[in-house]
């Protein structure tokens, strides 16, 4: 399970300007920012763990194409299409219709396809298909993905619908209730003429009763018609769907696995090869359970079928993969705060019989991403924690990580933006954010992930999923509270996690800024808010700010029109976090459905239709792109005349085109037609 970018770079808090010359932010197209992310500590790497990195990237690279089919059965002639006029058009690369092109480009390049990748719907192109049929006249036809024996003509006739027919393939996953999702969605998990019916029986049928540990079923294969209409799944393996790209995984882990850390860690990769190769769903268990118990080893990585938010049905996964190593000097912050977990947990404003009387040792760190790759790239996540297998986070437990150097571009690349200027009610404000926001903002998201998740108890016999469709709100908001309320606790001064006793306010503020102003810019006019981290937000700024207003802890004032939030007594604020952390335990502990749907219908959900205009007109004027992907840094392997690897260098300043073109190129590994 991922943790989107929460901040989408303008929400987070400013910092200040450092020395450093590295560039984090780079071109904007479309709705996007690219960003760039700095792999830090790679130099003070030995030799052979830089290798180790090295052969692991190669095999996150290789799968490259794998997600383009997933996303879409069209998607890679697509990309080969357009690279192919992008890269050889003989004609105008002044006019419109080019710079419509590579805009359209840069976003199938974006999203691995042709939907958008966070809201999924379709691309419309801004140039027309007669345009497109004639620039395809002017191009190295060489290069054009044809099939066996196809004419250009019917190439376009094939392709173009694809592309201009609104109705065609509109979402990538659709999600409408009353739909036949698998028919409706764009993705490629389901063989066309698959119905939703088909695919849940056929799963159904095969499900054994009671195995207290099922195996992913249907994760990691293509749901077919054979020749005598039975469905059947492709498995993606070696030998099956998918195998030149998985092959070249494979041969790369087998490199990067002479470099590994341990002889855990080549276990942890044998299994995967093991997976790779039979596609067996057992294995696959095992390979997790060995991966989970590896907590030593310096550099870590997934590399697999992994995320299932494409499958409509929510099974089948996309492949993703991540090459990273342990921030020592971070992950010294989130083991203070687990080696102190059982303190926290005793002196939190919770009703004593809501607590865990023996809190379990908390396995969290802080990495520095490598690599991203597959369903990582370019858009990414910033937090991961994995497996999703039900029974194996029982039995094994998670590894739960924050990626510390993609926190840290994106808290760089909100600099400058004048966001602060325009909605921060005042200098000291700003300067207190300033100076200690980023620190507060990533210390917040410590005590979230490794305390506040982990802590309280259900009472015996509450069913963990009484509170239905509140269930994750309230689980976000128990887990925010938790850390808003230990972020102004004098312990966290004690411990050397915060310099002083006012720094807590910088969070404190962009809190309450977030969540009663700023997050409604994410929404669309007339659209409440539905996102569950949203409205957890929504739900604690709103109820501090509704209990604390006849003390004025916290009021909204007009300044030339304009709204603010002003912050009067931070002591009393952190006393309500307190109130409402108990109120929410309690909730969570009984499984209080009423308690639960009416805070977040009262609270969370609605929204002020003349304030969201206001803030959308403010927000609109700054000129922020809403979503932010990064452009990987390449890496370069220096050999001696034996061809044995030597150093490894890193290089930050491919174009983001460049890096596309060269993927395109060097890790082209699926066919064209892929059926
Ligand atoms: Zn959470």
């Amino acid at each position: 399970m991922m943790t989107a970018s929460l901040c989408l770079g303008a929400l987070a808090a400013p910092a200040n300007e450092s020395q450093d010359d590295f560039r984090y932010t780079d071109e904007k197209f479309a709705d996007i920012q690219m960003l760039r992310y700095c792999v830090k500590g790679f130099d003070q790497l030995t030799l052979r763990q830089k290798t180790f990195v090295y052969y692991l990237q190669e095999a996150s690279l290789a799968g490259r194409d794998i997600l383009f089919d997933q996303n879409g059965r069209y998607n890679l002639r697509i990309r080969k299409m357009l690279e192919t006029v992008y890269t050889t058009y003989k004609g105008d690369r002044n006019s419109a219709f080019f710079a419509g092109v590579t805009e359209y480009l840069k976003r199938v390049w974006f999203s691995s396809g042709i939907h958008h990748h966070y809201g999924c719907e379709k691309f419309q192109p801004t140039f027309t298909a007669e345009q497109l049929r004639e620039a395809l006249q002017q191009v190295d036809a060489s290069q054009l993905p044809l099939a066996e024996g196809q004419t250009l003509q019917s190439f376009c006739d094939e392709l173009f619908p694809v592309i201009f027919d609104p109705a065609v393939m509109a979402m990538r996953v659709n999600q409408r209730d009353g739909d036949d999702l698998v028919l409706t969605s764009a993705s490629n998990y389901y063989a066309p003429g698959i119905t939703q019916k088909e695919a849940e029986q056929f799963y159904l049928s095969r499900k054994a009763p009671a195995d207290p540990t099922p195996i992913m079923m249907g994760m990691n294969s293509r749901l077919e018609r054979n020749e005598f209409g039975r469905l059947t799944e492709r498995v993606w393996r070696v030998g099956g769907m998918y195998s030149p790209a998985l092959e070249r995984i494979v041969d790369n882990l087998l490199k990067a696995r002479d470099y590994a850390d341990s002889p855990e860690q080549q276990r942890v990769i044998d299994l995967l090869v093991e997976v790779y190769r039979t596609g067996d769903l057992r294995t696959f268990d095992d390979y997790t359970i060995h991966w989970l118990r590896d907590t030593q080893s310096l550099v870590d990585f997934t590399c697999y079928f992994t995320e299932s938010y494409g499958d409509p049905l929510g099974m089948k996964a996309s492949w993703e993969a991540i090459v990273n190593f342990k921030d020592i000097e971070a992950t010294k912050r989130t083991e203070k705060l687990s080696s102190n977990a059982q303190w926290f947990e005793d002196h939190s404003p919770v009703d004593s019989k809501f607590k865990k009387e023996k809190v379990k040792g908390v396995s969290a760190k802080v990495i520095t991403a490598a690599i991203l790759a597959g369903d990582l790239y370019p858009s990414t996540a910033i937090g991961i924690n994995l497996p999703n297998s039900d029974w194996v986070r029982r039995d094994f437990g998670s590894k739960s990580v924050t990626i510390g150097n993609l926190t840290e571009a994106y808290s760089k690349a909100a600099r400058g933006t004048g966001f602060d200027k325009e909605f921060v009610i005042d200098e000291p404000t700003r300067k207190l954010m300033e100076q200690f926001g980023d620190l507060c903002d990533d210390l917040h998201t410590d005590l979230h992930e490794c305390l506040g998740h982990g802590s309280g108890k259900l009472l015996p016999g509450t069913d963990p999923d009484t509170l239905k469709a509140y269930g994750s709100t309230i689980e976000e908001a128990r887990a925010d509270l938790f850390g808003l309320y230990y972020l102004a606790d004098p312990k966290l001064v004690e411990l050397g996690l915060t310099p002083n006793a006012e720094a807590y306010k910088s969070q404190y503020y962009s809190y309450m800024l977030n969540g009663l102003l700023t997050q409604l810019v994410r929404i669309k006019p007339g659209q409440q808010i539905e996102e569950a981290h949203m409205r957890n937000r929504a739900l604690i700024a709103r109820w501090v700010y509704e209990q604390g207003k006849k003390d004025k802890v916290v009021e909204l004032v007009k300044r030339k029109n304009k709204t603010y939030v002003k912050v009067n007594d931070y002591a009393a604020l952190r006393t309500l976090f307190g109130k409402l952390l108990a109120e929410i335990q309690r909730i969570k502990s009984e499984g209080d459905y009423e308690a639960a749907r009416s805070l977040v219908e009262t609270y969370a959900v609605k929204v002020d239709p003349v304030l969201h205009k206001e803030l959308l007109e403010r927000y609109a004027r700054l000129n922020v792109a809403p979503y932010k992907g990064f452009i990987n840094p390449v890496y370069q392997a220096v050999k001696n005349d034996k061809g044995e690897i030597i150093d490894v260098k890193l290089d930050y300043t491919e174009a983001y085109d460049a890096q596309m073109l060269r993927y395109s190129r060097d890790y082209a590994t699926l066919p064209w037609v892929n059926e």
